[in-house]
């Protein structure tokens, strides 16, 4: 069983318009869709909800992290966007959908601004499978096209992707990499670029089946953690601070060296 969080901002569907479109809000379609398999265990959570739904609790739980987010990032605050970031270091897959790309979280696993093109004008997007051996392709046919879509355009601000298994193309002219997988720390991060809140794109099979096979790719690994800082040897080697103070060894005198430099020196 795969345990799958879908976060959502929730806010564009009080507007009656978008409703329409999603009348379970965003989040609620996706977990509708991808409900249907049985190996998907699936909560959802909201921004207004206590701690945007994402306790310590919810995170530990969680498997894969779906995030869809685009009026209210400069709102979820510093310490969910921290647990998440932990979260997501320690083995958790994150996967974040179309204005997502400009979320806390995926700011800071990405390093970079995360900015690009983008133009809200109906226009169709073709969705090219690019590296159609990767996982997140399978049962995919050869492209998605999308009858209308919000455009985005390169250049896309990210680090270049570990893998990039899309390459979006639109009517109006533009390209953008739409499926970008990184790794960070344990865990496994995946940016898809459709899903803009006008269209009903989460409804669609072909859709359904990209996010299906992306928790599929970014779910938990459970390898082992690495131990980071000094370590002993395992195989008998000679030891070169043998007889010396310990804390030579460990380069603990250097520490000591910069505390002397802050309280000034004698
Ligand atoms: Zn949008």
């Amino acid at each position: 069983m795969i345990h799958v969080t879908v976060w959502n901002e929730f806010l564009h569907e009080k507007d009656e318009r978008i409703k329409r479109v999603y009348p379970d809000g965003i989040h609620g379609a996706i977990a509708q869709m991808l409900g249907r398999y049985e190996e998907f265990s699936i909560r959802t959570a909201t921004l207004e909800m206590e701690e945007h739904g994402l306790t310590q609790e919810v995170l530990d739980w969680t498997d894969v992290l779906i995030w869809w987010g685009h009026v209210a990032h400069a709102r979820v605050s510093d310490e969910v966007t921290d647990r998440v970031v932990a979260r997501v270091l320690d083995g958790m897959g994150l996967i974040v959908l179309h204005s997502g790309h400009l979320s806390k979280p995926f700011v800071k696993l990405m390093g970079t601004v995360c900015r690009s093109k983008w133009r809200e004008n109906d226009e169709k997007e073709r969705i090219w499978v690019i590296e159609p051996g990767h996982p997140i392709a399978a049962n995919l046919p050869e492209y998605i096209e999308l009858p209308m879509e919000e455009t985005y355009g390169e250049r896309f601000e990210v680090p270049a992707p570990d893998e990039l298994v899309f390459i979006s193309w639109f009517s109006g002219g533009e390209v953008f990499r739409s499926g970008c997988c990184y790794r960070r720390g344990l865990g496994k991060v995946f940016y898809f670029r459709p899903g803009h809140e006008e269209y009903p794109t989460f409804y669609r099979e072909d859709i359904t089946q990209v996010l299906k096979n992306a928790v599929e790719w970014a779910k938990p690994s459970h390898g082992p953690k690495p131990t980071l800082g000094f370590c002993e040897a395992i195989e008998k080697v000679e030891d070169k601070f043998a007889g010396m103070d310990d804390a030579l060894k460990k380069h603990e005198y250097i520490t000591e060296a910069y505390q002397c430099g802050s309280s000034g020196q004698q």
